[in-house]
């Protein structure tokens, strides 16, 4: 075989031996293998040879050729099932027999409450409704008694939408909706209305420590026949009373709402002194929970309810302020913070 053959070869083996990635390979396969590569040179210097040397040489590089062509392909899937192993073995490892871990996270306070005061209102027979965050001007305001340029729309400043929609500032935004909703059972089979729906709601207010723009409230309506306020005040005592696991007394003071008539605000006795005065209640022995009252007659008549037949109450429990009262949060901010070192503190005590 042609010394140059020969040495050509060796050249290769050396130089492939090198070759650590799919770039460099290329490299060397346009330098042996392409149109002014090394092998493809050996066939240009044929000219001076006979044609005897022609025919043996030839075929010497076209073997050369074949196995070059032979080991670059083999080189190629070696380094391929190099690189894959490379990424198999880079994967974060973990063993499938392992325990799931145990840190699975809380229910956020306000859920905590908001399911307990449901469960309460459910075994007595109210059902919860679920309702939408963004409504028309209608049901959040008017509907309510409450018309345009009304001072109390000064209050509940919130968030609107280009096309004339609302982000709902108080649960209350429902009341017309659930009133349609169920107003034929009542009057055609005489079936009380007896609904709660909890909600976010949202202000377009300064945060503090005890403002927020966003939070949750819980309203609670019942209508019939002959209600009165003594059901308003036992639903509420039994229902905080649970909430709270201890014996709440209640009180009610008068309070203006354009959507009940008589209004009232509802206090419950304070929770850290039980009654008796202490800085938290500001020595007062109570704190104040939710406005309340017998729904307007112009409220029911906008729900297709005649006033006249029927009487309800309504009431709008803060739920963002009872998850406070309840597990004792200072801030109403750390609510709606997200920061998981302080809700992951608060767990369910059912
Ligand atoms: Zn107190």
């Amino acid at each position: 075989m042609d010394e140059r053959i020969v040495s050509l070869k060796a050249q290769f083996e050396a130089d492939l031996s090198k070759i650590e990635n799919v770039a460099d390979l290329e490299g060397i396969r346009v330098s042996y293998l392409g149109k002014k590569g090394s092998i493809t040179d050996l066939l240009k210097g044929m000219k001076d040879l006979s044609n005897e040397e022609k025919k043996a040489f030839g075929q010497d590089v076209n073997i050369l050729k074949n196995e070059a062509t032979n080991r670059i392909a083999e080189k190629m899937q070696e380094l391929k099932e190099k690189e894959i192993e490379k990424e198999i073995n880079s994967m974060p490892s973990f063993d499938v027999s392992m325990p799931a871990s145990l840190d699975r996270g809380s229910y956020h306070p306000i859920t905590l409450v908001q399911r307990q005061c449901e469960a309460v209102f459910r075994s007595m027979g109210f059902n919860v409704e679920d309702y939408s965050e963004v409504v028309t001007d209608y049901e959040c305001f008017e509907a309510l008694n409450i018309p345009k340029h009304h001072p109390a729309r000064d209050m509940q400043d919130t968030y609107y939408l280009e096309n004339g929609q609302l982000l709902k500032s108080h649960t209350s935004a429902a009341q017309n909706a659930i009133y349609k909703k169920y107003k034929d059972a009542l009057i055609n089979d005489g079936t009380p209305i007896k609904a709660i729906f909890p909600g976010r709601c949202f202000r377009n207010e300064a945060t503090d420590a005890c403002h927020e723009n966003t939070f949750f409230q819980m309203e609670g309506v019942m209508v019939d026949k002959d209600i009165s306020i003594s059901n308003l005040i036992f639903f509420m005592k039994t229902m905080l009373s649970e909430v709270f696991r201890k014996d709440i007394n209640v009180r009610l003071r008068p309070g203006f709402f354009p959507f009940v008539e008589p209004g009232f605000e509802l206090d419950i006795s304070c929770l850290i002194c039980g009654g008796e005065g202490c800085p938290s209640c500001k020595h007062s022995g109570w704190l104040e929970l939710c406005p309340c009252g017998m729904i307007h007659p112009e409220v029911l008549k906008a729900g297709g309810i005649d006033p006249e037949e029927y009487t309800g109450f309504a009431f709008g429990l803060g739920l963002t302020r009872l998850a406070m009262m309840k597990y004792g949060v200072k801030d109403i901010r750390d609510l709606n913070g997200g920061s998981l070192k302080s809700l992951s503190q608060f767990t369910d005590d059912e």
